[in-house]
């Protein structure tokens, strides 16, 4: 009998992970991921941004964790040799509609409590020759790493604590009972106190194995990027981000500098046909006919039906795709675009047709689930899992458990 049993092997389901050791030291805990090796979906094909915690309504709690997470991030890579680098964010408007927008944004950055500076169009071109805007922001806090070598990081803590990890785990049913739960993956059955999930794309459908009827849907949004040649490496000192439309879920399409020294453009926002589909031609039939009779779904969709058929507009063609970021850097050429692997981000849908906005967890007597992590998860995986310790910690008093929590602060658990 486990005492945890973890789902989900990306950031969220890593970081939970090697917290729960911290707090539980004498646990014994066991992680299952589907896939070979740890970060194989969201967390391992992403932007790898630090986010600062610009855009997140005050007070959320996708805001608390951004801001502590984007701290706790780079505490934990100093702390393990990672590298990343804090290169900073402009956010660029390139007309009056969006000078209008960045200035509700810089109301949202004070009340966020980040520190940034505003740039008129001449401080905007010394920083950075080649963009072209009205003004921007500049926030210095943003950075860059590799989310998956964080995550590998993390499983490497976890198991040298005595936390242990099976790899192609695929959990295929749960039983929740009074007193334990049983896990049933890759032909065994386990048993365990308490359970967390953080299964990413699969959420609605392992919260649905718990017995719940979930009142969300994962909607798979395709994020493509595209890669610019090596010689335009050096063509940004920062990140570069469009004023977002409020009215979007997305950030639109950004130039990110890579911690690797490349640069990508991206990533736009289209249904993915597939759930874990990472090719355009990636099909599946069962996802499809689940998401488009989906009425939540069908909502957001017909609620975004032009934004929604100007993205498959411009992921098909990339004339289209190409003007987004020459607004705002207009030396780039479409032979600059050339191919890279695409994301696949997991967003709850709520019935009524609402894209959930902030991180959502749904409890049983004995577990937490993550149902939506969306960004900027990666950069608050940290806070997320001290956050789901919690739930568990306040689990375990009301189920009477009889586990001893070692004392240590936040601060000492984030570090890890
Ligand atoms: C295109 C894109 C760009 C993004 N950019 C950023 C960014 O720059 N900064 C940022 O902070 N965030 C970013 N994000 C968001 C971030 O990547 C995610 O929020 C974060 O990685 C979520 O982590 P996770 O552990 O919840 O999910 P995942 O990484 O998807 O992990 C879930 C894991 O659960 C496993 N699993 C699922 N079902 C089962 C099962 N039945 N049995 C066993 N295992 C199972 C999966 O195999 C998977 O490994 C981006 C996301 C995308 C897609």
């Amino acid at each position: 009998m486990y005492d945890f049993i973890i789902i989900g092997g990306g950031i969220v389901g890593m970081s939970t992970a090697m917290q729960l050791m911290q707090v539980y030291p004498d646990a014994k805990v066991l992680l299952l991921e589907k896939e070979s090796g740890p970060a194989r979906h969201q967390t391992g094909h992403n932007s790898g941004v630090i986010h600062a915690g610009v855009y997140y309504t005050p007070g959320s709690l996708k805001a608390r964790f951004c801001l502590e997470g984007n701290k706790a991030t780079k505490a934990f890579c100093n702390k393990h040799g990672i590298r990343f680098d804090e290169c900073g964010k402009l956010l660029v408007a390139t007309n009056e509609l969006e000078m209008e927008r960045m200035k509700a944004l810089w109301e949202r950055t004070a009340a966020n409590g980040l520190e940034r500076h505003w740039l008129s169009a001449a401080e905007l071109r010394e920083r950075e020759p080649n963009i072209v805007g009205l003004g921007g922001i500049f926030v210095p806090s943003s950075g860059i790493v590799s989310y998956a070598e964080v995550t590998a990081a993390m499983g490497r803590e976890f198991q040298a604590a005595g936390g242990e990890i099976r790899y192609s785990a695929e959990v295929v049913g749960l039983d929740e009972r009074v007193d334990q739960v049983i896990v049933r993956a890759a032909g065994d059955e386990f048993r365990a106190r308490y359970l967390i999930t953080c299964s990413g794309l699969m959420a609605d459908r392992v919260v649905r194995m718990l017995g719940l009827e979930p009142s969300f849907i994962i909607c798979p949004f395709r994020g493509e990027y595209y890669l610019l040649p090596r010689q335009h490496n050096q063509i940004v000192n920062h990140l570069i981000y469009p004023i977002p439309d409020p009215s979007m879920p997305f950030l639109g399409v950004h130039l990110t500098r890579m911690i690797d020294g490349t640069v990508t453009v991206g990533p736009n926002a289209v249904l993915a046909m597939k759930r874990e589909g990472y090719r355009k031609s990636d099909i599946s039939l069962s996802d499809m006919v689940e998401t488009l009779t989906s009425p939540g779904i069908l909502k957001v969709l017909a609620k975004n039906l032009r934004p929604g058929l100007i993205e498959m507009k411009n992921s098909l063609f990339k004339g289209g795709y190409l003007k987004e970021v020459q607004k705002y850097c207009p030396s780039i050429t479409k032979a600059d675009l050339t191919p890279y692997p695409a994301g696949v981000r997991a967003q709850a849908v709520s019935r009524e047709g609402k894209l959930i906005d902030d991180f959502l967890f749904v409890n049983t007597p004995r577990s937490v689930n993550v149902c939506n992590a969306p960004s900027p998860a990666a950069t608050s995986a940290i806070p997320i899992g001290a956050h789901i310790v919690d739930k568990v910690r306040e689990q375990i008093a009301a189920t009477g458990g009889n586990f001893a929590p070692k004392a240590i602060d936040n601060k000492q658990r984030a570090a890890g």
